[in-house]
C-alpha cells in the first residue's frame, strides 16, 4: 500500500495554546486510519490541517503528493470532508444540494443514485430538516462523496446519533471502504474506533501517545484470555492441560483459566459439552481498548 498522507512534525499553536506538538504519521491507500483521544486532544486540528483548511505552525504536511499549503487547491479536488448537516442551504433538496456539491467541482451526477447508495432514495425532494439524525449524517458523507473524491474525512461521524444509527453509519463506513475508498476519521467512541480503523493514533493533549492496529495495541498490554464459569461438578487441572493455559485456578465452584491462544477457548467449550460437565455463569475476557486508552492516558474514558 503506498502513502496518501504523509504528516511530518506537524505543530500548531493556537495563540499561546501548543495544540498540536510535533507529530507524525502516514495513512497509506485503502485503509481507514483513526485518530482517537479526548476532547481537546487536536483531533480536529489534525484534520483541518491535512484538509488544507488550517495552516500549521510547522511541519509538513502531503496529501497525494500535494502540499497543504502551497497546492491545498488540488487537495480540495481530490478529498471528501464531512460537514455538519446543519450548514447546509435549507431551502433546497437533497438531490439539488447534492448537483450543487457536484458542480462546484465541475462534474455532472445522478442524484438519485448516489442517494439509493446511501439508503435516502425515498427523500430526494425532502429538505436536510425533515431527515432523522441517522438520515442527515449520512447524507453528509453523501455529499462529501458527490465529486468522487479518493479520500474521505469524518469528524466523529456518529457523535450523537442513537446505537441503531451509529451501527448503520458503521457498515455504510465500512462498505465504502471494503469500495476502496480511504478513510481518515477522528472518533472519541473506543468500539468504534476498535471494528472500523485498520490503524489508530492515540492523541492526547497534541501529541501521539501510540500508532498502530487496534488488535496490536491490546496485545501489548496483555495477550491473556481469562475463561471463568461455575461448576457443580468435579473437575482436575488435567481436564485443561491439553489446552497448554498459562494459569488454571479452581476454587469450588469457580473455575479460572487464562490461555494466550485464542483458538484453545472454543476448545475448551467443546470438552466440556462433550464430558457433560455442566457450567453457568461462563464468562470470557481479555484486554480491551479502553484498558489500553487508561494506561496510556492515564485518564478514564469519557465516553
Ligand atoms: P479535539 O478535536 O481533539 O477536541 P481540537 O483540535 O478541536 O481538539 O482542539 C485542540 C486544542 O486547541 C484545544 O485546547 C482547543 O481549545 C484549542 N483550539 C482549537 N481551535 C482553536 C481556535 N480556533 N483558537 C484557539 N484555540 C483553539
Amino acid at each position: 500500500m503506498d502513502r496518501i498522507i504523509s504528516v511530518t512534525n506537524l505543530t500548531k499553536t493556537y495563540k499561546n495554546t501548543p495544540a498540536l506538538k510535533g507529530i507524525s504519521f502516514n495513512v497509506k491507500r485503502g485503509e481507514i486510519f483513526g485518530i482517537l483521544g479526548p476532547n481537546g486532544a487536536g483531533k480536529t486540528t489534525t484534520l483541518e490541517i491535512i484538509e488544507g483548511l488550517r495552516v500549521q505552525t510547522s511541519g509538513q504536511c502531503a496529501v497525494l503528493g500535494y502540499d497543504n499549503i502551497s497546492e491545498s487547491a488540488e487537495i480540495k479536488k481530490k478529498i471528501g470532508v464531512q460537514l455538519q448537516s446543519s450548514k447546509y442551504f435549507n431551502h433546497l433538496s437533497l438531490a439539488e444540494l447534492l448537483e450543487l456539491f457536484a458542480s462546484l467541482y465541475g462534474k455532472k451526477i445522478n442524484p438519485v443514485e448516489i442517494l439509493k447508495s446511501f439508503d435516502l432514495e425515498g427523500k430526494a425532494a425532502a429538505t436536510v430538516k425533515e431527515l432523522s439524525g441517522g438520515q442527515k449524517q449520512r447524507f453528509t458523507i453523501a455529499t462529501a462523496l458527490a465529486h468522487n473524491p479518493e479520500i474521505l474525512f469524518l469528524d466523529e461521524p456518529t457523535t450523537g446519533l442513537d446505537p441503531k444509527a451509529r451501527h448503520d453509519m458503521w457498515q455504510l463506513i465500512k462498505g465504502l471502504n471494503r469500495s476502496g475508498m480511504t478513510i481518515i476519521m477522528t472518533t472519541h467512541y473506543m468500539e468504534e474506533a476498535e471494528f472500523l480503523c485498520h490503524r489508530l493514533a492515540i492523541l492526547d493533549n497534541g501529541q501521539i501517545l501510540k500508532l498502530d492496529s487496534p488488535q496490536s495495541l491490546i496485545a501489548e498490554i496483555s495477550k491473556i484470555y481469562k475463561i471463568s464459569f461455575f461448576t457443580e461438578d468435579k473437575i482436575s487441572p488435567d481436564f485443561f492441560a491439553e489446552f497448554q493455559p498459562k494459569k488454571i485456578v479452581l476454587e469450588y465452584p469457580k473455575a479460572i483459566v487464562e490461555t494466550e491462544n485464542f483458538a484453545a477457548l472454543p476448545k475448551i467449550l467443546n470438552k466440556l459439552q462433550k464430558e457433560k460437565i455442566r457450567y453457568s455463569f461462563l464468562n470470557v475476557k481479555s484486554a480491551t481498548l479502553e484498558e489500553v486508552y487508561l494506561q496510556l492516558t492515564g485518564k478514564e474514558y469519557e465516553g
